[in-house]
């Protein structure tokens, strides 16, 4: 394999995050601590009815089952090996070294100014380092649109970002592309802890994509006329996505959303994208069953009760897996019939 940057070397680069690890770290840890491999984390981003639960390597099982108050399954317990939002062979050892001469100068001096401050009242931050701001989002795009099969951008995109990328250290920031992207930062107000409850991930399905990590919401788009405000979840709730948008080489604009907008948002792509997909699921395979034994589909209030027998009165997703569910509705539709 050759290295999807330089286009030379051999990628013999293994464990590369594509999204910048320090900043989704905080995000994928249970307990929100700064180890890696530690924790937990939800990806939302497929789409079946079930949260594609992940986990990282080195969780142990007994408390991976004991947060699932169920027993892990094969796949689960497999897919603990791998480090999430990594890839391996894709870039090689020099181009690793590029990324984070990008990443560091971020981390260093732009990520305070959002972590370690107090926001409240704030309604966006001006950053006057255009090219250390800049370079990092191309990063983080580019990447994600390299290693995730969801996330596509047009070839000329693609390249044009590449050089970017490649040519990162003697670039002037004159010269550095200039694709419209707003940043959302979400307030994170408490202890680390209340990381946990942002999200990694990114959609596939809309124009434009948008990257979640963590408290950072990326929306690239491609050119000028692909400007649009997308309603997603609240997120652009306040309709003034376009002064939010670099237009040159000069600042940044990231619009900071309060902890609490933080928390509607993540409550609503919760319950939308995942809740109320599960209870359609649920739902569905219950008249389906019903439907071959009886001929004709369930009542409402039977549905309901249904539902309360497979969720025993609170709703939590987690617990659920696709054969504990077929195995619950066949339980209850066994009882309907004794
Ligand atoms: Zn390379």
């Amino acid at each position: 394999m050759i290295c999807e940057l330089c286009k030379e070397k051999e990628a013999n680069k293994r464990n590369t995050h594509y999204l910048t690890d320090s900043i989704i770290r905080t995000c994928l840890n249970l307990d929100g601590v700064n180890n890696r491999e530690t924790g937990f984390y939800f990806d939302v981003s497929n789409n079946t009815p079930f949260v594609n639960f992940n986990f990282q390597r080195g969780t142990s099982i007994p408390k991976l089952e004991e947060s699932l108050r169920r027993e892990a399954t094969e796949e689960e317990i497999e897919k603990a090996k791998d480090i999430p939002f990594s890839v391996d062979n894709v870039f090689c050892s020099q181009c690793e070294d590029i990324f984070t001469s990008i990443e560091i100068p971020f981390i260093e001096t732009i990520l305070p100014q959002f972590r370690q401050s107090d926001l409240t009242g704030t309604n966006r931050i001006i950053l006057t380092q255009n090219k250390t701001v800049k370079l990092f989002i191309y990063l983080q795009i580019w990447r994600t649109a390299i290693c995730e099969e969801v996330y596509n951008l047009n070839e000329e995109t693609m390249e044009n970002l590449r050089l970017t990328i490649l040519n990162s250290n003697t670039i002037e920031n004159c010269d550095i592309p200039n694709f419209p992207f707003h940043i959302t930062y979400l307030e994170t107000v408490g202890d680390e802890k209340a990381y946990t409850n942002n999200f990694v991930g990114c959609t596939s399905d809309r124009n434009p994509n948008i990257i979640f990590m963590n408290d950072f919401v990326i929306q690239f788009f491609e050119n000028d006329n692909e400007i649009k405000t997308l309603e997603f979840y609240g997120l652009n709730q306040s309709n003034d996505l376009e002064q939010h948008i670099n237009t040159d080489n000069e600042e940044i604009i990231i619009k900071v959303l309060p902890n609490q907008r933080r928390l509607d948002i993540v409550g609503s792509i919760y319950k939308e994208e995942k809740v109320q997909k599960s209870v359609s699921y649920f739902i569905g395979t219950f008249s389906k069953q019903w439907f071959l034994i009886f001929g004709g589909f369930p009542h409402s209030n039977l549905i309901q009760e249904y539902l309360q027998f497979i969720t025993t009165g609170e709703f939590d997703i987690l617990k659920y897996t696709q054969e504990s569910i077929i195995e619950k509705t066949t339980e209850f539709i066994d009882s309907k019939l004794k």
